[in-house]
């Protein structure tokens, strides 16, 4: 059996808690791996060895920062097939989306680049006479991120390369479920020239996670996951004096307007529904056609090719359209909410709940299902479903269809599907939703934009990447100086003004 490890001081570290979890591979339900949950102890240690290797890292000049990332970047575009296959092993999503994983990671890598240029803080000469005022950016220290299954390799570089840019070291405890590709990058962001101890990666569960939120020495958390947790990590952290970003689930609506393209909605609900088994925080998960034709005309055209999707290992390469569900417990409970959509008087139109694969029985896949007629009251549509399960909801207006994603508690994603561009600008304008996509189904901004929702897909108040993750990896210190020549008057004492 393969025994992973942390990532400690620049070397792979046994744990000694003797707590283990298992690692499966989930097209065949096998374990493939056991990897170690870090105790307390052992968060402390690497915290401590953290903290004081952060101090030389701050003071190294921000370009000589930056060329790490360079060099993190041309190793990741090295070994992005290697990356690929084990991220694929042990998260189930084939191998093209696989890469995708790695590069939407890679780009914020890309981005950090940039470093010198985004941390030059303000200046202002003679801000009052022989008076100069600056505000710089300075790192927090020692700041964590907790990341979620399903993007092992994009969310922790999300979170560990601007962190680590921006002078901090980084304590990464990513998803116990698929920990090989973090321990990877760990590995290749030392190759790249990262002093041992800027990043450090802990594996573990709730407990480890409880260390790294009750440590005095971490100053920030960013953490990705579902909303009950994220929601329970920003009231921990904060109330323990953290700085906190916690992004949760979403409920992502798609709306389809009668004037839409129809063929080209039917294609983004596919790919956007049904792509990685649904295991997207920006995977749509309910489709919204406008009037009673589009509905009609949209199911219609919807059913075959749901049908005709490709359930597959991702070793089956391009025959796959999407693999396996991450364990047996969130097969089940998919199956459950499918179960209770039935009961609850939605129409299963595409209902493939006796789906079985042949050779891999025991794997966690699900296969493909469609609901028409959902209700706002009805837990497939309540719940986030994290499942290749795609809801439609009829709205007979679009004031209705806005009305629903307005009332809905996520604020992650949402897509409008029009030729009006009227009606994109009204909605684009209105809806309570941090990321819009008009004609675009997955609205995934890009490195240099930042990415967060709004409502319950987030707690906290800056984004992840973009400029916002150099805001919240920073602290501003502002100095306003004076040298002897400029000190003229005698002892001031009411509240100085420079006017
Ligand atoms: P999860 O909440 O189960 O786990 C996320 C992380 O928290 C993991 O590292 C896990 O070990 C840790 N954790 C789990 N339970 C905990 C607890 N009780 N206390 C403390 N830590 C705990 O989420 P997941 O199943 O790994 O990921 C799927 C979820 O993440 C979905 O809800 C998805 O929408 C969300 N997600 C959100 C975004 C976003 O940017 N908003 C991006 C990706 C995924």
């Amino acid at each position: 059996m393969n025994q992973l490890s942390h990532f400690i001081d620049g070397q792979n570290v046994t744990g000694n808690s003797g707590r283990f979890g298992d690692i499966f591979n989930p097209a065949t339900g096998e374990v493939q791996a056991h990897v170690p949950f870090a105790s307390e102890s052992e968060v402390d240690d690497a915290v401590q060895s953290a903290g004081q290797a952060q101090v030389s890292w701050a003071g190294t000049n921000p370009q000589r920062r930056a060329r790490v990332m360079m060099e993190f970047v041309r190793l990741l575009q090295r070994d992005m097939d290697k990356l690929a296959a084990t991220l694929s092993r042990e998260h189930g999503k084939t191998l093209a989306d696989a890469r995708g994983d790695v590069q939407r990671g890679l780009e914020v890598a890309e981005f950090c680049i940039g470093t010198p240029h985004l941390l030059k803080g303000e200046f202002t000469a003679s801000a009052g006479s022989g008076i100069d005022m600056y505000s710089m950016r300075q790192p927090i220290g020692v700041a964590a991120g907790i990341t979620p299954f399903n993007f092992p390799a994009m969310i922790p570089i999300w979170k560990l390369a601007p962190a680590i840019s921006c002078g901090n070291a980084f304590i990464l405890k990513p998803s116990e479920r698929d920990p090989s590709v973090p321990l990877m990058l760990a590995e290749l962001m030392q190759e790249a020239g990262l002093p041992d101890g800027i990043l450090q990666v802990i594996n573990g569960d709730k407990q480890t996670v409880d260390a790294i939120l009750g440590h005095p020495d971490i100053g920030a958390v960013g953490f990705v996951g579902s909303t009950p947790v994220a929601q329970a990590v920003y009231s921990q952290a904060t109330a323990a004096g953290k700085r906190a970003q916690c992004f949760g689930g979403a409920k992502n609506h798609m709306v389809i307007m009668p004037d839409a393209d129809l063929d080209q909605a039917v294609d983004a609900l596919v790919g956007a529904g049904y792509g990685a088994a649904g295991e997207r925080c920006m995977a749509v998960s309910v489709a919204v056609p406008v009037g009673e034709n589009t509905a009609n005309d949209l199911i219609s055209r919807l059913i075959p090719r749901v049908e005709n999707l490709k359930v597959g290992p991702y070793t089956a390469g391009d025959d796959v359209d999407y693999g396996p569900l991450i364990t047996k417990d969130a097969k089940e409970r998919v199956l459950r909410l499918i179960e209770s959509g039935v009961h609850e008087g939605a129409e299963l139109v595409v209902d493939q709940r006796s789906f079985s694969l042949q050779g891999y029985e025991n794997g966690f896949f699900v296969g493909p299902h469609l609901f028409d007629h959902v209700t706002d009251d009805m837990q497939i549509y309540r719940e986030e479903i994290f499942g290749p399960v795609l809801s439609t909801v009829r709205a007979d207006t679009y004031e209705d269809a806005v009305n629903l994603v307005t009332d809905n508690e996520y604020g992650n994603g949402v897509a409008i599907f029009t030729r009006d561009g009227d009606t994109a600008r009204d909605f684009t304008d209105r809806i309570n939703v941090g990321m819009v996509g008009i004609n675009v189904p997955i609205p995934v901004p890009l490195a240099y934009h930042t990415f967060g929702g709004w409502k319950k897909s987030i707690f906290g108040d800056l984004n992840q990447h973009g400029i916002d993750a150099f805001r919240f990896y920073t602290r501003t210190k502002t100095v306003t100086s004076r040298w002897p020549s400029g000190i003229k008057e005698g002892a001031v004492l009411n509240f100085p003004t420079l006017d």
